[in-house]
């Protein structure tokens, strides 16, 4: 199954993708992990995302699509992939029809923007690309990561007023992704809801009509 998971900043998106990853047994490739990943390690790219991502900016679709191009050409990508947060703009996802790649269903986790920023300031976050929330996916100890045991910590575009930012590039620039996608006959949408488990439900019962266990 090939899939795109949408939804605003702190939708919940990642986590699901996780969740959809593991049991359909394909990668999900999140590229806002790819670019955090660069950063922390200090690459040429991360240094050229840094001030994008920190921002709470769109990184320039050329470096994005190149990521996702190469991503998809793997192995791992052989029986299926989900992409987590790209196309995020009309030309990325141009840029991905024009690759040839066949998209099954993208899949969109809608929740309100009041209900976004209060959300994220919950969320923590490891090193290793796990995530949680205080409330809603708490860590079993809290402030360690239950997959590696490293300490949790805020995410840097996770402030007040860069999420602000992030959810205005969301509604201008992504958002119009969904009429792209609805033309195309491709869009499945999702309520996100408050547990996470609620919303894993809604997500399963969704793609079981495209063919997803
Ligand atoms: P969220 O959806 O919670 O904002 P992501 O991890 O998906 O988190 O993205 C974090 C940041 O990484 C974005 O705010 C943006 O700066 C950058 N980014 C991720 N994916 C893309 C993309 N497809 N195009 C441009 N920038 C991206
Ligand atoms: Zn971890």
């Amino acid at each position: 199954m090939n899939l795109i998971i949408m939804g605003a900043p702190g939708a919940g998106k990642g986590t699901q993708a996780e969740i959809i990853a593991a049991r359909e047994n394909i990668p999900a490739i999140s590229t806002g992990q790819i670019l955090r990943d660069a950063m922390a390690a200090g690459t040429e790219l991360g240094k050229t995302a840094k001030g994008y991502v920190e921002n709470g900016d769109l990184v320039p679709d050329e470096i994005v699509i190149g990521i996702v191009r190469d991503y998809l050409k793997s192995d791992a990508c052989a029986n299926g992939f989900i992409l987590d947060g790209f196309p995020r703009s009309i030309a990325q996802a141009e840029a991905l029809e024009k690759m040839g790649v066949v998209i099954d269903a993208v899949l969109s986790i809608d929740v309100s923007d009041d209900r976004i920023v209060a959300r994220m300031s919950g969320r923590r976050v490891c090193k290793c690309g796990a995530s949680y929330h205080i409330d809603y996916k708490p860590s079993k100890v809290e402030g360690i990561c239950d997959k590696c045991s490293s300490e949790l910590y805020i995410r840097a575009d996770d402030k007040a007023e860069t999420v602000i930012t992030r959810l205005h590039n969301y509604h201008a620039q992504t958002e119009p992704l969904l009429a792209f996608y609805n033309e195309r006959g491709k869009l499945i949408r999702v309520e996100g809801q408050e547990e996470v488990e609620d919303t894993t439900r809604l997500v399963r019962e969704a793609l079981a009509k495209v063919g997803g266990r």
